[in-house]
């Protein structure tokens, strides 16, 4: 689970929103539940003392005797649990009930009374909460302080079990409330996450398809809208830009080559001073290295473009390899390196072999120019994985880790001072890519500095068999 995403984040908000609210509630609950309880048990004690004060007052003079016939056939404390007690301020007992028939409290523990009200008083070798409640009686001249008290136990008991209960719907709302939010708030963020797929199927080449957009009114409609128009603008921008580039480099081949036969004129003069003679040819070899570029920049803008949609012929693609190494083994072999052909049988692709060619030629060319004298070189192409896949592999310089992520753009070097000695612009990798995704195919690259290259190309095997 991703704790940074959105759907995360949200359902945890949602449930600390929720367990705070329910919270706050349970607590607000538990003390209002708490408060009534005991101010019920208050109001009643209170009003039993008051009954008890006025039969104290009703009796006159009093005996113990007689105050205990009638308070317990008025009242029977013992028999309800409660306790009574009469006694005068100076501390003698009149009257004190006796132990309740459920022995949940001992009344000698409690303590003599302090003045008129209500008191909590928690008894001396038990957990006994009793709430005793004081009232005043005059008779006979006489003044009596009249108890009444109950013991809290039950009604502590009662709020304790409202606690286990809020404590477990507390638990059991977070839970659902955990739940419920993940597959609510996934099936909202839903549409984001279809956006971001087909965004990101959205490539340079891709330009022409759109976000589909769901008519829901809602913000997913408007972000998939504005989302559309900026790919509009993009793609414009981007056909413009290959516009541009097909159509400068198709300006310049016709002036390059009638600059390129003049100069070969001039240079084949035999009256022409050796000085004049010698900046001619390295004047006519920049031409020749311009033409080169002018040609792949037209190359390369076609392919990118779309324009030069490939012939879609069935070949071998082992055959068309073990050819073209054979054709390059010479300018190899110029070199001091060596070409080992690994293509023991056919491997059928769909495609326009001169293009394919022109892949296998720049990837060998690469590896025989940054190979030293003395190296070898493997051109391996075979089946794997229900992909043809040809291999360029050399043991040369090799490209620098920081380097290869960028091997494929146009106009990369990777050194600029050696591969203008070497004459390349930077452009054949750029087309070999451009080449190789015309025909669903890709390609990649493994290289370690000083060690060596390995170019690999899949293509999709021809479906007919
Ligand atoms: P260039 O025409 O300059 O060779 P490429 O697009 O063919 O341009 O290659 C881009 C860069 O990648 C080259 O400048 C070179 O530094 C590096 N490169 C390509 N192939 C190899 C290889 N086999 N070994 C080492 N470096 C290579």
């Amino acid at each position: 689970m991703n704790l940074r995403s959105l759907r995360f984040r949200l359902v945890l908000w949602y449930a600390l929103w929720l367990g705070t609210v329910f919270l706050g509630t349970g607590a607000l609950l538990y003390f209002a539940v708490g408060q009534y309880l005991e101010g019920n048990l208050a109001r009643s004690q209170m009003s039993r003392a008051n009954r008890v004060a006025a039969l104290v007052g009703r009796l006159g003079e009093v005996s113990s005797n007689q105050l205990r016939m009638e308070i317990t056939a008025d009242f029977a404390p013992e028999a309800s649990g409660r306790f009574i007690r009469v006694s005068q301020p100076t501390g003698t007992v009149l009257y004190q009930s006796g132990e309740p028939a459920d022995q949940s409290f001992d009344p000698s523990q409690i303590s003599p009374p302090a003045g008129p009200g209500v008191r909590r008083e928690k008894l001396a070798g038990g957990p006994e909460m009793m709430l005793v409640t004081v009232a005043t009686a005059a008779t006979g001249g006489m003044g009596y302080r009249v108890e009444a008290g109950e013991a809290l136990t039950p009604a502590l008991t009662e709020l304790h079990r409202l606690l286990l209960s809020l404590v477990l719907g507390f638990v059991m709302v977070t839970i659902v409330a955990l739940a419920g939010g993940y597959v609510l708030v996934g099936r909202a963020l839903q549409p984001v996450t279809d956006i971001t797929r087909r965004a990101e199927g959205i490539t340079s080449r891709h330009l022409s398809e759109r976000l589909p957009v769901a008519p829901t009114g809602d913000e997913f409609q408007h972000l998939c809208e504005a989302l559309n128009r900026m790919i509009a603008r993009l793609d414009e921008a981007f056909q413009h830009n290959r516009r541009f580039l097909a159509d400068a480099s198709h300006e310049l081949r016709t002036p390059l080559t009638i600059l390129r036969g003049e100069m070969e004129a001039v240079v084949q003069r035999r009256e022409l001073d050796p000085a004049v003679q010698e900046t001619m040819n390295n004047l006519l070899e920049e031409v020749q290295r311009l033409a080169r570029i002018v040609e792949n920049l037209f190359a390369l803008s076609r392919l990118e473009a779309g324009l030069a949609s490939p012939v879609a012929t069935r070949f071998d693609l082992a055959r068309l390899a073990s050819t073209t190494a054979e054709q390059m083994c010479l300018v190899a072999e110029d070199k001091g390196v060596k070409i080992t052909c690994q293509t023991p049988q056919p491997v059928m692709v769909e495609g326009d072999p001169g293009r394919f060619k022109q892949v296998i030629v720049n990837l060998l060319d690469n590896a025989i120019k940054y190979t030293p004298a003395g190296g070898a070189i493997t051109l391996a192409v075979r089946e794997q994985d229900h992909k043809a896949v040809c291999e360029v592999a050399d043991n040369g310089i090799g490209i620098p880790a920081d380097a290869l992520p960028r091997v494929f753009e146009r106009f990369f070097r990777v050194d600029e001072t050696r591969n203008r000695e070497s004459g390349g612009a930077g452009i054949g990798l750029a087309i070999v890519k451009a080449i190789c995704t015309a025909h669903n195919g890709h390609v990649e690259v493994n290289s370690t500095a000083g060690s060596g290259s390995c170019f690999r190309v899949c293509l999709p095997l021809s479906a007919q068999t």
